[in-house]
């Protein structure tokens, strides 16, 4: 008896061999078998796609770059590792997270088996730091000729980390990238708590990803604002409205932007309070009740719509019920506004796509308009949270993470930006300006004069790479812009 996997297998031998020996031929048998071929698992069509490309060498170091393979379901956590490598400002953050140890080395002159025993509490304290590090510089280094790497031992020391499994979970790219920035936060706090121990002179670097954000309420009746509530955030989770389209820019201000109706502000319930007082004359108070009213008179132009009053007067303004007016009865609506004030330099935006339909969750697919440049507000304020200014921040963008399919089930892809790569005029030797993984610092660019080099022609053509899993192909930017229906996770850089 001929099983299913024995068909499967004389499919791709066959299909191996057809396509050596006539690349046009094994066009048409594609397409005749293409039911059978998609059966057939990842891990098989990676043998197949690797021998018809694997000696395929380039004359140019952008035209391909590290793919990662895909045995089952690994492109949720492929894309997300992939884009990482672009974001120069991440590559600074781990080479300075790294270059801690090694300096500290080098101050102490340790010996080798002692050099070894740090390595080893290096590893204890940031592994998550330690193996992203190995797999970025793989994917960072220029290649002339496809080869691929895989995720599996990083996301296996991720799950050591936090002692959960991830794969064959929800293998979300936005829930697996969470994951990974939280592990990485949590190590660098015990990279702190080491230096601040080890009484180290060393600055250990901010975050990259980190921003905060303040919501303020402001209420449309008095006017007056809140006492702002500080949050920090590490992706700026984008609620993506149900429409036709929509401009990413705007989306990000109108979900900042909310408002509350039945509202109790503080003020205007006060307000009222104090004129209904005054009108009756203070008729028939407590000695109690004559102060609180006093209290209030003073602090009413100061008062934040949820100033954080004494029970007492809280309780005297809440309850109050005299002369037929009861404070209960004052509602207000209020504008909840969320400001940024504090921009990450790395600014990864998550599209939430999932709408619920009563029972089950279905795929949003808004087309959302970006653009390679964008400019977020930035709101900055004085010491007493007044005096409110924007100032305009601008980012470029260096990836996204594209899903297809439906919500339940589909393939994960990202578009890469290439590293910044210039020839030099005179020695034509190709200059990596983008920073790399690496514990030492690379002096051959600084040396290098800018007017000497020239970006490369291909790089102007092709500014990214579209990966999936292993297969690498070169992008035009309209090329990355177009993806709006299915454009996930935006990650942005602040331009220095
Ligand atoms: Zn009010």
């Amino acid at each position: 008896m001929v099983t299913l996997s024995d068909k499967l297998n004389g499919v791709w031998i066959n299909f191996v061999h057809v396509f050596q020996k006539n690349p046009l031929k094994s066009l048409s048998y594609t397409v005749a078998s293409s039911i059978l071929v998609y059966l057939i698992t990842p891990s098989i069509f990676n043998l197949v796609f690797r021998k018809s490309v694997s000696n395929e060498r380039s004359e140019r170091k952008d035209k391909y770059t590290t793919g990662l393979v895909n045995t089952s379901t690994e492109c949720y956590a492929n894309s997300s590792v992939q884009v990482l490598a672009s974001l120069s400002n991440f590559t600074i953050y781990l080479n300075k997270v790294i270059s801690i140890f090694e300096l500290e080395l080098k101050i102490e002159k340790v010996e080798k088996d002692a050099k070894e025993a740090f390595d080893t509490y290096l590893y204890k304290v940031i592994p998550v730091h330690y193996a992203l590090c190995q797999l970025l510089a793989d994917l960072q280094e220029l290649i002339d000729r496809p080869r691929e790497r895989s995720v599996s031992n990083f996301i296996r020391i991720l799950e050591a980390s936090i002692h959960k499994r991830i794969t064959g979970g929800q293998q979300d790219a936005n829930e697996l990238t969470q994951i990974v920035l939280e592990v990485l936060q949590n190590e660098l706090e015990s990279l702190k708590k080491y230096v601040n121990r080890m009484e180290l002179s060393i600055e250990v670097p901010r975050f990259p990803f980190e921003g905060k954000l303040a919501s303020y309420l402001s209420c449309l009746n008095c006017g007056q604002t809140s006492i702002p509530n500080i949050s920090t955030f590490n992706i700026l989770p984008i609620q993506t409205p149900q429409e036709y389209s929509a401009e990413l820019e705007e989306i990000i201000y109108g979900n900042q932007i909310d408002q509350i109706t039945d509202y109790s502000c503080l003020v205007c319930q006060t307000n009222a309070i104090l004129k209904n007082e005054k009108t009756n004359g203070h008729k028939g108070n407590t000695t109690d009740e004559h102060e609180i009213v006093k209290y209030l008179e003073d602090v009413l132009p100061v008062l934040r719509i949820n100033e954080e009053l004494d029970s007492k007067t809280l309780n005297y303004i809440k309850y109050y019920n005299k002369y037929g007016m009861k404070s209960g009865n004052i509602k207000s609506t209020i504008i909840k506004k969320n400001s940024i004030i504090e921009t990450p330099k790395i600014l990864m935006i998550h599209l939430s796509r999932s709408i619920y339909n009563g029972m089950v969750a279905v795929r949003n697919s808004c087309r959302v308009r970006f653009e390679e440049k964008m400019s977020i507000e930035r709101q900055t304020t004085d010491e007493k949270n007044e005096n409110l200014k924007i100032e305009l921040v601008d980012y470029q963008l260096q990836s996204i993470i594209k899903h297809t399919g439906t919500h339940n089930s589909g393939h994960y892809q990202c578009y890469r930006r290439k590293p910044n790569l210039k020839r030099n005029i005179t020695t034509k030797e190709i200059i990596n300006f983008s920073p790399v993984i690496s514990p030492v610092i690379s002096s051959s660019s600084l040396q290098n004069s800018k007017k000497d080099n020239r970006k490369l022609k291909s790089i102007n053509k092709y500014p990214f790479w579209k990966i999936s899993d292993t297969k690498i192909n070169e992008s035009t930017l309209d090329n990355v812009t177009d993806k709006q229906k299915s454009v996930y996770i935006l990650f942005y850089e602040m331009i220095t």
